[in-house]
């Protein structure tokens, strides 16, 4: 047979294709900075990356450019329709940047799975992004190492090195000056999805001018609040639920003013607390075991929600085994 007959080693192959998946993100801390001359805002950001990920598939093609598909998928049934195709999807600007950066060719498909909300405040098409390095990376063969592809991350979006990275953490400088944080003990959180998506720049505009109108100063985040990674480290949800905290939500809600009673419904309905995630509009709800995660989904669901209960943390952006066949 084919397996006895002496021959040589057979050459390292690349796969035709490859499955990553990467972590959506919650912030349980958010301190936003002044508007910088740059236009971002400086941040000092507590991200937890939770239980529902983002997948892409990569397949190598004949031809030179990148493709791209988008199916959704998962509980909170998040609609693609308005997803960008073409050379402005985040996975395709990774798989380019990948390409840029090891003078490989672009030639490949990728399939993304949508399970985190567009636009939601969870950092979804960071998650894409990030799973599209760690897969052309592997289809390409190219061996860049983390740091390397975490490079390259940085330069893609914020939230990108975050979703690779995984895990809990704080960012400094825009949310992309990483340090990990240890974290054993997994928190269970319930996230509800809202209809309005909100865009990142509205939201951080919707601050400025709230601040302005109060005559708010704040100066430049320099570290995370101590007592919320100290609560993230040891997983003390109720520690957590008296702290965490959010600058961007105000802003949010008075853009999305609906999502007050999104808030309080959770609280009501058992919620430890609830917070605007990132810049919204999903909403985490934060819990104090896996039981009450699984009953608040349940009852935001029978009060006509679309609701998930995830837990954090979760590793970041991984290659999954491939599919027979
Ligand atoms: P963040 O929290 O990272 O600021 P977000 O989670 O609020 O962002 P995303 O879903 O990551 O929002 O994307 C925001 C916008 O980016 C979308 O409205 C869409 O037009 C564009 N976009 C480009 N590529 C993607 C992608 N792969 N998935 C989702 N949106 C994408």
């Amino acid at each position: 047979s084919a397996a006895n007959s002496p021959s040589a080693p057979a050459p390292p192959r690349a796969p035709a294709s490859v499955r990553v998946s990467a972590p959506g993100k919650i912030n349980v801390s958010l301190l936003v900075g002044p508007p910088r001359p740059d236009g971002y805002h400086g941040v000092a950001s507590v991200y937890l990356a939770v239980s529902l990920f983002e997948e892409v598939h990569a397949t190598a093609t004949d031809t030179d450019g990148v493709t791209v598909t988008v199916q959704s998928d998962g509980a909170l049934h998040v609609p693609v329709a308005g997803i960008p195709l073409g050379p402005d999807n985040l996975a395709a600007r990774a798989a380019q940047a990948l390409a840029a950066h090891t003078g490989h060719p672009a030639a490949v498909h990728l399939h993304i799975i949508k399970r985190v909300p567009v636009a939601g405040g969870m950092g979804g098409g960071s998650a894409d992004a990030a799973a599209a390095l760690v897969a052309c990376n592997a289809l390409w063969n190219t061996g860049l190492s983390n740091e390397e592809l975490a490079g390259i991350a940085a330069g893609l979006g914020a939230d990108v090195p975050f979703s690779l990275l995984g895990g809990a953490a704080v960012g400094l400088g825009v949310g992309d000056r990483l340090a990990p944080a240890l974290s054993e003990t997994p928190l269970h959180w319930v996230l509800a999805a809202s209809d309005s998506g909100l865009s990142t720049p509205a939201v951080y505009g919707a601050l400025d001018a709230l601040r302005a109108e109060q005559q708010i100063q704040v100066p430049e985040p320099e570290a995370a609040d101590p007592s919320i990674l100290a609560a993230v480290r040891s997983g003390n949800a109720r520690d957590l639920a008296a702290v965490m905290s959010n600058d961007l939500q105000d802003a949010a809600l008075a853009l999305a003013p609906e999502l007050a009673g999104l808030l309080r419904a959770g609280e009501r309905l058992g919620a430890l607390a609830g917070m605007v995630s990132g810049s919204g509009p999903t909403i985490a709800f934060l819990t104090a075991d896996t039981d009450a995660a699984a009953e608040l989904e349940t009852a935001l669901r029978a009060e006509g929600h679309r609701a998930l209960a995830v837990l954090g943390p979760v590793p970041g952006a991984r290659l999954l085994p491939a599919v027979a066949g």
